[in-house]
């Protein structure tokens, strides 16, 4: 079998072409800047390729020179659009500017000495693998957590690739047995090989990642409510469990608050519908700025809203007086009428193997708040069980 250096490029451009062209067909138009940037890299790549082939056929030196240029920048530039998908993924990548940096320095240092060989290649190589090194960290650190199978498929991707391209800049530079960017080279064809295989790999990885980012967006939407942006039952449920064991793990105290808006069949009735939802909306919003972090506040269903504490009862006093207060400025300013609530507040108890019992006790508490005129706190009966 014989391998070809450029008819193995000009398959990975081929290939790259492909998927680039099919892409946008099958994630469709509405996808996340993270999606986009990933079409924008494999498009970039095949740019390159087929830029760096079409300079071995140049006519002359000046549009070899501008060509192989043009592919030098297509390259960084795709290694730019593949950090921007992780960033986007991911959250902040290490060094941005730095690759920033190589990026704009790879193709001007290249067509500037593109008269001595040695320098071009070994320059462009060297910066072109430097970027693939930044790429590769990007995809693995910081926060690696266990989804990370196409973190690491990334990573290993573009390791291979530094390595061979360091490999190329290293022979051209300071060798004779690189002479030409076609040499049949054992590195040169592993590396015209990795780049066919590594097209395919990273393609995978990055679109499990679009996968997993659609999968998230589900996910949020299942637990959150639209309409306060704040967690629903289901989300509360589930954070809840995670709170309640933390809180019995560590014999910390948990409390639990109930909250529900007082006659606000009435709002809907006289006010209409739509500004019964800025009501509800407003207090949420009064709710996220009343508890601390780590505390959490939920829309569990029509007007009614849970707190949980990670404190006693004792820190719910003062924190319902709060919300009263911010309330009673904040409603007639913002819906022109006055609007008031009723809370019950119930401590966790040892016996309390998950979450429903704490919420029944906040609950017969709150029924007994609005019982006895609404308007006001009451604590379920305290136990030291
Ligand atoms: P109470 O003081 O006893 O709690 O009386 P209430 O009127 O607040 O309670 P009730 O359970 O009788 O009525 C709750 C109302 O909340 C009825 C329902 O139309 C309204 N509601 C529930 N969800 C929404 C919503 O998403 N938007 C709006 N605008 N209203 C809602
Ligand atoms: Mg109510
Ligand atoms: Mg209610």
């Amino acid at each position: 079998m014989q391998l070809d250096f450029l008819t193995l490029l000009a398959t990975t451009a081929i290939s790259l072409f492909m998927i680039s062209a099919s892409l946008p067909l099958i994630m469709g138009r509405n996808i996340s800047a993270a999606a986009r940037d990933v079409q924008a890299t494999l498009l970039l790549q095949a740019l390159a390729w087929v830029a760096i082939i079409a300079s071995n056929f140049a006519p002359t030196p000046l549009i070899d020179r501008a060509l192989s240029t043009v592919s030098i920048g297509c390259g960084m530039a795709a290694l730019w659009m593949n950090y921007r998908a992780l960033t986007g993924w991911l959250g902040p990548r290490p060094w941005p500017r730095l690759l920033q940096a190589l990026m704009l320095a790879s193709p001007l240092g290249y067509f500037l000495g593109f008269d001595s060989y040695a320098f071009r290649v070994g320059w462009a190589n060297a910066l072109l693998a430097a970027a693939t090194l930044l790429v590769a960290r990007a995809a693995l650190w910081p926060r690696l957590r266990a989804e990370t199978g196409w973190r690491m498929l990334v990573c290993a991707s573009m390791l291979v690739m530094a390595s061979l391209t360091l490999a190329r800049g290293i022979l051209g530079a300071f060798t004779d047995q690189y002479p030409h960017f076609s040499t049949p080279h054992p590195v040169n064809l592993a590396f015209a090989l990795a780049a066919c295989v590594t097209v395919v790999l990273n393609t995978i990885a990055l679109l499990v990642a679009w996968r997993d980012e659609t999968e998230l967006k589900l996910r949020e939407l299942a637990v959150t409510d639209p309409l306060t942006g704040l967690p629903n039952r289901r989300g509360f449920e589930e954070r809840a469990g995670a709170m309640l064991a933390h809180a019995r793990r560590h014999e910390l105290p948990l409390t639990a608050i109930m909250l529900d808006l007082d006659h606000f069949k009435q709002v809907n009735d006289q006010h209409g519908h739509e500004v019964g939802d800025h009501a509800l909306a407003l207090f949420a919003r009064l709710l996220k700025d009343t508890h601390r972090n780590g505390d959490l506040a939920a829309r569990l269903g029509g007007e009614e809203f849970c707190l949980l504490l990670h404190d006693d009862t004792c820190a719910g006093l003062p924190l319902d007086q709060r919300l009263r207060q911010r309330l009673r400025q904040a409603a007639p300013a913002e819906l022109g009428f006055a609007l008031d609530f009723s809370a019950g507040i119930a401590a966790l108890h040892r016996s309390d193997t998950d979450i429903h019992p704490l919420l029944a006790r906040a609950d017969a508490a709150l029924y007994e708040a609005k019982a006895t005129g609404r308007g006001r706190l009451c604590s379920a009966a305290p136990r030291n069980s």
